[in-house]
């Protein structure tokens, strides 16, 4: 039976670990380096942290939640869901906790995968899946004098819950997904908040409420409803659309009401075309900012001192706390792992320009490697557990025709990823990302993170395997 071993424990490795077992591929193992499972949906518990993908398309197609309380889950009942999923189809039992992979080397003689841990220890499997997501390393900004602060400063995804903020006077960096959710709950605790925004972004209206009990079924009704609505949507992403100038009408006209002063209101306004940057939701962002007790700073942080932050005029903004919401390493993919495939060559060397690989999966080169998440399957709409599942049930047929045809080695022929690659890069040159500086960028300028469009043509493109794509042995 081929071994197949998964690195990660979030929705990407739980999707493909479900996919493999219910199919009959048993011998799965996953490592996960924390204690408890869950991903980004484990280490982000900022206050306020949730979803902004509504709730009823926010689930596993095969295992729907009724049980959301809200349209916008919180992270807890998401974590509470990763859970009981993991639980119900007998995964978490195979999940090996505090176990960082830090290397995997390709086994030519044997025809596997070493993989090698932090601890020194070492496991051998046929197929390798990389689920370690696009988001899960904290990104500090290269601000000089970052260790010089005299106060507690952390970043949003490692929240320092031990900190009483209130009566404090906080600084919060970066104004991105993330800290739109916080912001509201650091204004309401700190004596004074100082938002150090480098970048305003589109902000639309949350639909957001709670989602009582006799409306559970309703959640399903709901599901199909979202997923029309996140394609639709993702139709302003392209370049110059009706969708993506009615989306940004709708958010300007949010700003306008919501904001009164218009200076505020007027660096609070984006100058980018829609959708280059994640366009985000908040009900209470903007009522945040315009708090007494809320400054909002849009000038470039120069340095950190011991006593807050220095912009470049000069100005010094006095802080007790400083929060870093300035994102993540999103370009790394899977650098922080030693990857070695045919002849020892590095994924990192592979990737140097940007990651690339076909259909977002496989990598030529590197056989019986399949990543989850990777490359070019970010969305700027809709659900990503939707592309998640498409990508599992591919794995799945790819270990479906190892086992039927005794086959140990499946590799992506070189020439289908390049076109496909192609391809990508082409239609990715009509969308809005091309016109603003983003984590969905390498400093190439090369797009790697995003899918280019809607998910059902990348759904439909994965749905059956084309043998001819790979060299199997
Ligand atoms: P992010 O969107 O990358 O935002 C980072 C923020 O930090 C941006 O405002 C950025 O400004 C700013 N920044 C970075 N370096 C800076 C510097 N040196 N000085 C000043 N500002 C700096 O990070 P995030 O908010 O953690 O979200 C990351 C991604 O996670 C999201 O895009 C989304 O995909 C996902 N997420 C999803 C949800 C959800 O509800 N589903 C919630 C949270 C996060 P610039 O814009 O100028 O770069």
């Amino acid at each position: 039976m081929t071994s197949i071993g998964i690195i990660g424990s979030g929705f990407g490795a739980l999707a493909t670990a479900i996919e493999l077992t219910t199919h009959g591929h048993d011998d799965v193992r996953l490592w996960e380096r924390a204690d408890e499972l869950g991903g980004v949906w484990r280490d982000n518990t900022y206050p306020g942290a949730g979803c902004d993908v509504p709730s009823p398309l926010y689930s596993f197609s095969f295992a729907v939640n009724t049980r959301w309380t809200r349209r916008y889950a919180l992270q807890p009942e998401i974590r509470a869901y990763l859970h009981r999923v993991a639980d119900e189809y007998g995964i978490t039992e195979r999940i090996r906790f505090g176990r960082e992979v830090v290397s995997a080397h390709w086994d030519e003689g044997a025809r596997q995968w070493d993989v090698g841990f932090a601890d020194g220890t070492q496991e051998s499997v046929d197929v390798l899946v990389s689920a370690v997501g696009q988001l899960s390393r904290p990104r500090l900004p290269s601000i000089p004098g970052l260790d010089d602060f005299a106060g507690e400063a952390f970043h949003s995804a490692r929240w320092r819950h031990d900190l009483d903020l209130r009566g404090k006077r906080v600084a919060a960096v970066g104004v991105g997904a993330s800290a739109i959710q916080y912001v509201p709950h650091l204004a309401e605790q700190a004596s004074h908040l100082t938002l150090f925004q480098r970048t305003a972004n589109y902000i639309l209206p949350k639909p957001d409420g709670p989602l009582p009990r006799w409306w559970r079924g309703g959640i399903r009704l709901e599901r199909p409803f979202w997923w029309t609505f996140g394609e639709q949507f993702s139709r302003g992403l392209d370049d110059d659309t009706v969708v993506g100038s009615i989306e940004s009408k709708v958010a300007l006209w949010h700003l306008r009401r919501q904001v009164a002063d218009p200076d505020l209101r007027a660096r609070l306004t984006p100058d980018y075309p829609i959708g280059c940057k994640r366009i985000l939701f908040s009900n209470d962002f903007y009522p945040a900012v315009s708090r007494p007790d809320v400054t909002l700073v849009d000038d470039r942080v120069a340095r950190v001192l011991p006593e807050g932050l220095e912009t470049a005029d000069g100005s010094v903004h006095a802080a007790d706390v400083i929060v870093y919401g300035t994102g993540f390493d999103a370009q790394d993919f899977l650098d922080s792992i030693d990857v070695q495939g045919v002849g020892g060559e590095k994924l990192a060397t592979r990737w140097q320009d940007g990651a690339h690989a076909h259909l977002g999966m496989y990598v030529p080169g590197f056989p019986n490697l399949f990543v989850s998440y990777g490359p070019n399957t970010n969305l700027g709409g809709g659900s990503i557990i939707y592309m998640l599942e498409a990508q599992a049930r591919h794995m799945r047929q790819v270990v479906d025709r190892m086992a039927a045809g005794s086959y140990e080695v499946v590799d992506v022929r070189p020439e289908v990823e390049a076109a496909f690659d192609r391809d990508v890069q082409r239609r990715l040159e009509e969308s809005v990302w091309g016109s603003c500086d983003s984590w969905y960028r390498h400093e190439s300028g090369r797009i790697t993170s995003n899918w280019p469009g809607a998910t059902h043509p990348y759904a439909r493109r994965v749905r059956t395997l084309d043998p001819q794509d790979f060299a199997w042995a």
